[in-house]
């Protein structure tokens, strides 16, 4: 991409709404536009990053063995009548009549939506298991909207339901998902803790939510240090193996991490004095197991070997996917803009002109457009007839990892310079080698 030729609208000045920096840098490089409280249009630049993500998920799902499809965001009142969560719900819930005066309501979840497509579909316990997941907007009314994408009113989430014969089913899934987000984040340059929590009015009892560690961070959290050693890294996993998934599991939730909600002083005192932390969060994921709450409420029962009539074991599972860009820039920036890890960023390089309009430095930064974009890279050129100053500028703004500057002091020696957006460490090298190097970095994505 040009930069003449996209639309990335950064401001100068620093919104004085925005009270955390991810919000701040969202604002200023251009990603998102609020277009009422809670509510946000997705630039170009935003979206790019949110559609980077969701392919995450949707790679790591789809690995993980469950299957894609996509609900309705607004939904009929009388599923959520029949599992009793039309009045639980309380005002986070947006109500809305059709002009046939039938109650109807944004979701801001989809337990019943996707239990009723099961119970009217599956009747035998030979389909199971059975995991479903979309990527979809919800609604919530939040009472207190802030923090941009953080806590958005409408938002973007991954919500994945599972159905099983047995509990011991459930739980594989329940292990499947933990996995599966462990490599969902790591790939997002995150590292998200699963951490004991509350049922809340999804309900259940066995639930981890998944915190990134940062000071602006919503959750108050209580975690052994040593957790935060552990990586899931490149290793195998063979999703239906259920010893192998439960190891995982057993791995990365047998040290204290708790949010306030279930922290227990007197269990927290028995982690080593030097190693207890008591930090802030975001969170970012959260895995249910609730049994049969819902298959019971709203006779979700298939066929069993025997041939009696039993309600299935259910999950859910969901994934802040709007929420998770600000995330990783909370995670992820400093004083000048947002550093993208490797695995989201909008751009893989960025390519900038010292000297708009010199015949030479023009001729090899379009040659170097051409060669990355022929490696199946990215790149996005500052091609504006703007200082020097002012393009380091925006780039660092943008936060792309990687920046190749070209200019004619530089080509007099054959040589562009590669920087590292998060070392700030430079390299002077040809062209040629530039555009290996930045496709090499790529490879290993
Ligand atoms: P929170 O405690 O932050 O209100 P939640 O526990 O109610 O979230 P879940 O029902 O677990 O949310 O939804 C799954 C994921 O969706 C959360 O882990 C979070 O990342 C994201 N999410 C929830 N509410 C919002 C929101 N208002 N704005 C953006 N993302 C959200
Ligand atoms: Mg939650």
């Amino acid at each position: 991409m040009r930069l003449t030729r996209y639309f990335l609208p950064v401001l100068k000045e620093t919104p004085s709404e925005a009270q955390i920096v991810s919000h701040r840098y969202m604002l200023r490089a251009g990603m998102i536009k609020q277009a009422s409280a809670g509510i946000y249009s997705w630039l170009p630049l935003g979206y790019k990053v949110l559609r980077r993500i969701e392919q995450i998920v949707h790679d790591e799902q789809i690995r993980a063995g469950h299957i894609p499809m996509l609900m309705p965001t607004l939904q009929s009142a009388e599923l959520w009548r029949e599992s009793g969560r039309y009045d639980d719900y309380g005002q986070e819930m947006l109500r809305i009549k059709d002009r046939h005066d039938r109650d109807m309501l944004y979701g801001p979840t989809n337990e019943e939506l996707i239990t009723d497509i099961f119970r009217s579909n599956v009747s035998s316990y030979r389909d199971l298991p059975l995991t479903l997941y979309h990527i979809q907007w919800k609604f919530r009314d939040e009472i207190r909207p802030r923090f941009g994408v953080m806590r958005g009113r409408e938002f973007l989430m991954k919500d994945g339901y599972n159905f099983d014969l047995t509990k011991e089913d459930a739980l594989h899934a329940y292990n499947r998902h933990l996995v599966s987000y462990l490599r969902s984040y790591e790939r997002m340059g995150l590292q998200a803790i699963p951490m004991r929590a509350d049922g809340g009015p999804i309900g259940g009892d066995y639930t981890h939510e998944f915190l990134v560690l940062a000071e602006t961070g919503e959750s108050e959290v209580f975690y052994d240090s040593e957790i935060t050693d552990l990586t899931f890294g490149e290793r195998e996993i063979d999703y239906d193996d259920h010893a192998q998934c439960k190891a995982v599991l057993e791995e990365f939730t047998s040290r204290y991490a708790r949010t306030d909600e279930t922290h227990d002083e007197a269990i927290f005192a028995e982690v080593p004095e030097e190693r207890r932390r008591v930090a802030r969060g975001i969170e970012v994921g959260q895995i249910f197991y609730f049994g049969t709450k819902y298959s019971e409420a709203m006779g979700a029962n298939v066929q069993g070997p025997d041939g009696q009539s039993v309600p299935v074991h259910m999950g859910s599972h969901g994934i802040g996917v709007s929420r998770l860009l600000g995330a990783i820039i909370e995670a992820s920036h400093d004083d000048k803009g947002i550093i993208w890890p490797e695995g989201v960023t909008p751009f893989h390089c960025g390519i900038v002109n010292l000297k708009q309009g010199d015949a030479e430095a023009d001729a090899a930064c379009e040659s170097l457009y051409k060669a990355l974009t022929a490696k199946g890279l990215e790149p996005l050129y500052d091609d504006r007839k703007e200082r020097a100053g002012g393009k380091f500028a925006t780039m660092d703004l943008i936060g792309l990892p990687w920046r190749i500057t070209v200019g004619p002091r530089g080509l007099k020696n054959g040589v562009v310079e590669l920087t590292s957006r998060r070392t700030g460490e430079s390299e002077e090298m040809s062209p040629e080698a530039a555009a290996a190097r930045v496709a090499e970095i790529y490879a290993g994505v």
